[in-house]
């Protein structure tokens, strides 16, 4: 029998949180045979709904769930901690300058960064979910300097899916026929999802879509401001793809992606496609045994290099902020 892994969720009685750690308890996360203890972090006003969702995960008499802990302590959320999701954040507010969000983010990330240095498995791994997603992946690994850089990472996983699902639309193909597309740059409305190196079934999928208008004002949009169509139509945000993306992408880091295929996270870079060296950028990486790496030497068309730069340069910005405001 396999020892439990100890999986730590910020802002666990939020939208995110409810839709995530029942799918974390039934073996989503991290795979049908790997037990799992949760620890939950909220702020003090969000113990008691957290107790109520804990209430619930015990009432689902998981098989692989060993464990519940509730705190608003990161130093008790963290300790020994070998997987993180950080899912609470500071969301913006009507006529909050970004200065501000990223203050108010500073705060939370930068004591979680802390904690997570001082307190988790050598192992551990971080998947920033709250939004500012990447930035605030930059504040909390600047906090932790004794965990390797690389162990912080941002979501743009859930950009990638959407990605997928709306060129499957268009193709007519299936899913699971679609490969090695990439989402570069910021979790915002930056962000560039990239098909001049997705196949369909094989193909070029950018030759097979052969529709340059289609991919700059109908493609590229849509996938960015999905989440604001997603709130337009149900009244509420996209937490349960949100959620799925987190599992996806933790499942995706320690179990491996396919032959022959990639996936998208947001990583610090190393300096690859010229992306500067320590922002936390999206990549097409392929990973093994829990260790990912930057896919290498794809041809960057004019077209690509535009979208990339302008989303490069967004996280850039975001980085000189938080340093100004002394978060890094
Ligand atoms: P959600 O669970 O809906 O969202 C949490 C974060 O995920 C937000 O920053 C949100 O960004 C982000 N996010 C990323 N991708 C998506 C997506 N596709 N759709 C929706 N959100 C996305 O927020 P709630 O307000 O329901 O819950 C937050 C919880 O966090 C609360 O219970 C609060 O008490 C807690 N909290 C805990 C902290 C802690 O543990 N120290 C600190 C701060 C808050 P965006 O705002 O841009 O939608």
């Amino acid at each position: 029998t396999r020892t439990p892994v100890n999986v730590t969720v910020t802002g666990a009685a939020g939208q995110i949180g409810y839709a995530l750690l029942f799918r974390i308890a039934s073996g989503h996360l991290l795979g049908a045979d790997v037990p799992v203890k949760l620890r939950l972090l909220e702020i003090p006003q969000g113990l008691k709904a957290a107790e109520g969702t804990a209430m619930e995960l015990d009432d689902s008499a998981f098989p692989l769930l060993r464990g519940i802990e509730i705190t608003d302590d990161p130093n008790v959320a963290f300790d020994g901690a070998n997987v993180a999701l950080l899912v609470g954040a500071r969301p913006r507010t009507k006529g909050m300058e970004r200065g501000d969000l990223l203050s108010a983010n500073g705060g939370i990330f930068k004591p979680q960064g802390k904690a997570i240095n001082d307190n988790a498995a050598d192992d551990i791994k971080v998947l920033v979910v709250g939004n500012p997603a990447n930035t605030n992946a930059l504040i909390a690994q600047a906090a932790a300097p004794d965990v390797p850089a690389e162990r912080f990472t941002a979501m743009t996983r859930l950009d990638h899916n959407r990605a997928i699902s709306q060129l499957a639309r268009k193709t007519g193909a299936a899913v699971s026929d679609i490969r090695r597309l990439t989402i570069w740059g910021n979790h915002s409305a930056t962000q560039y999802p990239d098909i001049f190196h997705a196949e369909i079934a094989g193909k070029n999928a950018a030759e097979t879509v052969n529709d340059e208008a289609w991919l700059a004002d109908t493609f590229i949009p849509t996938v960015a401001k999905r989440g604001a169509a997603i709130i337009e139509a149900r009244g509420a945000s996209s937490a349960a793809s949100a959620a799925n993306a987190a599992l996806d992408h933790v499942y995706t880091w320690v179990n491996g992606t396919a032959e022959g295929d990639w996936t998208s996270m947001g990583i610090p870079s190393d300096g690859s496609y010229g992306v500067p060296e320590g922002i936390i950028s999206s990549f097409p990486v392929t990973t093994k045994d829990g260790v990912y790496e930057i896919v290498q030497g794809l041809d960057i068309n004019d077209f690509s290099r535009a979208r990339i730069d302008a989303s490069v340069k967004e996280l850039q910005e975001e980085r000189d902020a938080v340093r100004e405001l002394g978060l890094i």
